[in-house]
C-alpha cells in the first residue's frame, strides 16, 4: 500500500492519479492533497479522500476553504503558500509524494521530500529541467525511489527494466508534433491562443499545452530524461509521431530497438509509477492493433528550425548548472503572457532565447545549490517579464 501525498491534486495529473486511487481504494492511502488556489475542486477531493492535511498557495482561498470545511464539521488542517506544500510534501504518514504542480514551483516542495526519505512519483518535469543536477544525487543518497509520470519517460523506463544502463545506446524520444506540426514560421505568426490550446491527441493542462505547441515540451523532456537515465543530450534524438502510440523508444549496443505503446493516457504511467514494481489493475481500455487510430503508424524528425526551443533546449540541457533554470524560468514567463493574450506565439520564444543570451555571464560559474536556483529563476523572471513589457510597448 501506498500513502500518498498528492501536490497538485486539482490539476490534470493530480485529478488521474486521485482516479488511479478511486479505482483501487485498498491500494492507496491520501495523506495530503494541495492546490494552487482551485478550492472548489480541492473541497471535493477532500469530502471523497479524507486527507489528514491541505494546503492551498493562495492565502486569502487557504482561509475560505478553512471556514467552508468548518461549516461542514470536516476537521482537517488547511495549510497555505510553499510552507505548507513542503509541510505536505514531508508527512510522517506518507511515503510517496506525488509531484503534480505545474512549473517550478514544485521543486522545492519535492526537494525536501526526498530530503526527508519520500519516493516520489514525478509529472513535474520543471522540477528536474532546473533541480536534476541536485535531486537526482539527492535521490541516490537518501535511497528513495524517482518514478517517472511522464508518458515518454514512463516508456523509456519499462523498456530499461532488465537492461544493463551500459548497453543503452540511444533514446528515441517520441511527440506528437503538436497543433502546429508542418506550419512555417509565417504562419506561426499568426496562430490564436485558442488554436495552440487545441492539442491533437492529449488533454492536458493549459502551460503544457502550449509547451506542446511551441514544442518546448519536448526541450524539457530531453532533459528530464537526461536527468532520470544519466545519458547525454546528444544521444537523445527526438522523433515526430503524430498519433502517440509509441511513447518513446530505446535503441542498445547490438541495434535492437525497444517501444512502450498504448493509446493516449496519462492514467497507465501514472499505474505504471504507482504500483512499481508490481503492475497495477486495468483502467484504460484494451489496445487493439487494428483500431483506425493505432494501426497506421508514421514517423518523421523534428524541424529545429521551426521550432528552436527544441535546439536551445540541448543546447541548455549540454551547458547544464544553473543554464536550464534560466531558459525555464523564461519560458514560465512567457507562456504565462502569452495565455494572457499580452504577446504573440513567436514573442514566448524571443523571450526565452533573450533572457538566456542576457543572462549567460552573470550565471556561468555560479555554484548549483538550491538557493542558487531558486535566486536564478525569481531572476530570470524579472528580466523575461522586462523584456515582455517591451514586446508589448512594441
Ligand atoms: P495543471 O495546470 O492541470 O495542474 C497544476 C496543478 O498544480 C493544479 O492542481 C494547481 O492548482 C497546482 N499548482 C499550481 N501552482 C501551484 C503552486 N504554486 N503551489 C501548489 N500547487 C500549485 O497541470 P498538469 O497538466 O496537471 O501538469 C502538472 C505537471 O505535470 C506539469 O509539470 C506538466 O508538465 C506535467 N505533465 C503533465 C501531463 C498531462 O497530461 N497533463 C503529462 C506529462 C507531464
Ligand atoms: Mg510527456
Amino acid at each position: 500500500m501506498r500513502r500518498l501525498s498528492v501536490l497538485g491534486s486539482t490539476g490534470s495529473i493530480g485529478k488521474q492519479t486521485l482516479e488511479v486511487v478511486r479505482n483501487a481504494p485498498a491500494d492507496f492511502t491520501v495523506e495530503a492533497l494541495t492546490c494552487g488556489s482551485d478550492t472548489d475542486t480541492l473541497f471535493e477531493q477532500i469530502i471523497e479522500f479524507r486527507p489528514k492535511v491541505c494546503s492551498v498557495m493562495d492565502e486569502k482561498k487557504a482561509k475560505e476553504l478553512s471556514d467552508r470545511l468548518k461549516s461542514s464539521d470536516i476537521n482537517i488542517d488547511v495549510l497555505m503558500g510553499t510552507e505548507g506544500n513542503i509541510t505536505c510534501a514531508t508527512l510522517d504518514s506518507c511515503d510517496t509524494v506525488v509531484g503534480a504542480i505545474v512549473g517550478f514551483a514544485g521543486l522545492v516542495p519535492v526537494y525536501n521530500a526526498v530530503l526527508s526519505g519520500k519516493d516520489i512519483a514525478l509529472a513535474n518535469k520543471e522540477t528536474l529541467v532546473a533541480g536534476g543536477d541536485i535531486i537526482m544525487p539527492l535521490i541516490r543518497e537518501k535511497g528513495v525511489m524517482m518514478l517517472p509520470i511522464d508518458s515518454e519517460h514512463s516508456a523509456i523506463w519499462q523498456c530499461l527494466k532488465g537492461e544493463a544502463r551500459s548497453d543503452l545506446d540511444r533514446i528515441l524520444i517520441t511527440a506528437s508534433g503538436g497543433p502546429f506540426r508542418g506550419k512555417t514560421r509565417d504562419e506561426l505568426e499568426k496562430v490564436s491562443v485558442a488554436d495552440a490550446l487545441h492539442h491533437p491527441t492529449w488533454n492536458m493542462g493549459g502551460k503544457i499545452t502550449i509547451d506542446s505547441a511551441t514544442m518546448m515540451n519536448k526541450g524539457l523532456e530531453i532533459i528530464e530524461a537526461h536527468h532520470l537515465y544519466g545519458i547525454e543530450c546528444d544521444r537523445i534524438d527526438v522523433v515526430v509521431h503524430p498519433q502517440s502510440v509509441i511513447h518513446s523508444m530505446i535503441r542498445l549496443k547490438d541495434g535492437s530497438v525497444l517501444a512502450q505503446m498504448g493509446k493516449p493516457s496519462m492514467i497507465l504511467p501514472i499505474e505504471v509509477a504507482l504500483y512499481y514494481p508490481k503492475r497495477g489493475p486495468s483502467i484504460v481500455k484494451e489496445f487493439d492493433p487494428f483500431d483506425a487510430a493505432v494501426s497506421n503508424l508514421t514517423f518523421e524528425p523534428c524541424d529545429t528550425e521551426v521550432f528552436r526551443l527544441v535546439k536551445l533546449a540541448y543546447e541548455a540541457g549540454k551547458r547544464g548548472g544553473l543554464f536550464p533554470t534560466v531558459m525555464n524560468a523564461a519560458n514560465e514567463s512567457a507562456v504565462r503572457a502569452y495565455l494572457a493574450g499580452k504577446i504573440g506565439f513567436l514573442g514566448i520564444e524571443k523571450t526565452v532565447f533573450d533572457t538566456v543570451e542576457k543572462m549567460d555571464p552573470s550565471i556561468s560559474g555560479m555554484e548549483l545549490t538550491i538557493d542558487s536556483i531558486c535566486q536564478t529563476d525569481k531572476d530570470a523572471r524579472i528580466y523575461a517579464d522586462e523584456l515582455i513589457e517591451g514586446i508589448i510597448r512594441e
